[in-house]
């Protein structure tokens, strides 16, 4: 721990919540601009959010008991933080847990143990495990491009080449090996799919997530291997000489029907409470495997401390509030329950953070061209911050189903993902991969765009909406 960690965790100790919003706005408050600039020096809300929950609550696997204690203790939080109407709003799901035993082996021709994890939706293998030939497959295309029928009893292994991006958009490239992989394999006959973890470190962590399969389609047994795993696994495919790898994996996994979820919501109430609130998402769940830092305790942790930042510097005109969402990790569970709990009411705009905790570098909207007197005012308002004006229309992430069902406003604030599949998924997923300094900066970026749309008077999306493209998780 090094002496600002200290520093802070000594704060932690004496002042556990953050100071009271609205209620006590101090007799010369900031402009929002030093507030936001005060959270660019010395924010603590964010990190102090994320560090108590990977602390008091851990892992938060949807529909479990650890997800119903980050609900509770999300309640607290806010609460005690100064938000208002704070409240949890449930939702039944369908709930799958990861089970207790998770082996891959190759049996044949370099016998060695190999590192798995369950993919989410995976079926369990029968107890004892299943062992069975495992055919290569370098990416998904080539394993649509499998005939029918040609994988019955085999494993199929499925490839991808991922590298690091600012953007993140090679998980769009690599994720299909996870999102649509076992589907496929399991189609062509296959009994079990092992994949090479959709991630970009080196570390014998795999990168767990979720799958599907498809309308009619059994779900199989399907795996992750880690990074380093996966490379060995297709450095023997190079040497075995055309002679068949064989694999046995165990793993049991399984549906155990429906449970309860939750959305966390709370409010920054504005002087006008009549007008569309701006809403900020995050999302509450985490994998069982990982404590959810980057994932996305820091983005709870920034939203709301971006709130209490804005209600710093006097009530905003509209409300503030928070959708700390439920159950995004295994199908945005609590993205679609929010949106059909609440079809008549309209949201000003909507923004997301659920992409780590590193330094935001450009700002996007979906108004840049039908409102381009408040684009430019943000752009101009974060420059300082070194974050730059986007040309993308902006899609919202994932907790954002209600406004783009209205197809409202959004903007998107993009976070330098260049180390976030290193972690993604992962038990690395800790708290000391958080960069306090960069995550400053997130919440001085959000405190300042937060800020002038909790402001702004007008309709923020004027003029023909803009379609916006399907979130992936
Ligand atoms: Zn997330």
């Amino acid at each position: 721990m090094n002496k600002t960690l200290t520093a802070l965790a000594a704060l932690a100790v004496a002042l556990p919540v953050a100071a009271p919003a609205a209620a006590n706005v101090p007799p010369n408050p900031p402009t929002l601009a030093e507030a936001a600039d005060q959270a660019l020096q010395s924010d603590q809300i964010a990190y102090l959010f994320v560090e108590a929950l990977t602390t008091e609550v851990g892992p938060r696997q949807a529909g479990t008991e650890a997800e119903a204690r980050a609900r509770e203790w999300a309640v607290a939080r806010l609460k005690q933080s100064g938000f208002k109407n704070v409240a949890v709003e449930p939702f039944m799901m369908d709930t799958w847990v990861p089970g207790d035993i998770a082996r891959a082996r190759v049996t044949a021709p370099f016998a060695q143990d190999l590192v798995v994890v369950p993919l989410g939706n995976s079926a369990a293998t029968p107890v004892g495990g299943i062992e069975a030939e495992v055919v290569f497959f370098r990416t998904v295309d080539d394993l649509r491009a499998a005939p029918e029928g040609s994988l019955k009893g085999k494993i199929a292994y499925i490839s991808h080449a991922m590298s690091r991006t600012q953007d993140g958009s090679q998980y769009g490239f690599a994720g299909p090996a996870r999102w649509v992989g076992a589907g496929i394999a399991a189609s062509k006959g296959a009994v079990a799919t092992v994949i090479k973890s959709v991630g970009t470190d080196n570390h014998r962590n795999p990168h767990t997530g979720g799958t599907s399969f498809p309308e009619g389609v059994a779900a199989i047994p399907a795996g992750a291997l880690s990074l380093p795993d996966a490379a060995n696994l297709e450095r023997m495919f190079a040497r075995a000489d055309g002679k068949p790898i064989t694999m046995k994996l165990e793993m049991n996994p399984r549906q155990i029907g429906q449970t309860e979820s939750g959305n966390v919501v709370g409010e920054i109430v504005g002087r006008d409470p009549s007008l569309p609130p701006v809403l900020l998402a995050c999302h509450i769940d985490s994998w069982w495997n990982a404590p959810g830092a980057f994932d996305d305790g820091a983005g709870c942790g920034i939203i709301a401390s971006a709130a209490l930042n804005v209600s710093r510097s006097g009530q905003p005109l509209r409300t503030i509030r928070v959708l700390m969402a439920g159950a995004e990790e295994v199908g945005l569970f609590g993205s679609t329950a929010y949106s059909a709990a609440h079809p008549d009411e309209r949201i000003a705009v909507g923004l997301e953070s659920d992409f780590g905790a590193d330094r935001i570098w450009r700002f996007d909207s979906n108004f840049r061209e039908t409102n381009p007197a408040l684009h430019k005012k943000i752009a101009a308002a974060v420059a300082r911050f070194g974050v730059s004006s986007g040309n993308d229309v902006a899609t919202g992430g994932a907790d954002l189903n209600i406004v783009r069902d209205q197809k409202g406003a959004l903007v998107d604030l993009q976070q330098d993902g260049t180390r976030y599949f290193d972690l993604h998924h992962t038990p690395d997923d800790t708290l000391d991969k958080i960069d306090i300094v960069q995550l400053r900066q997130n919440v001085a970026v959000w405190t300042q765009v937060v800020g002038i749309l909790a402001n702004e008077p007008a309709p923020i999306l004027t003029g023909a909406p803009v379609p916006s493209a399907p979130p992936i998780m």
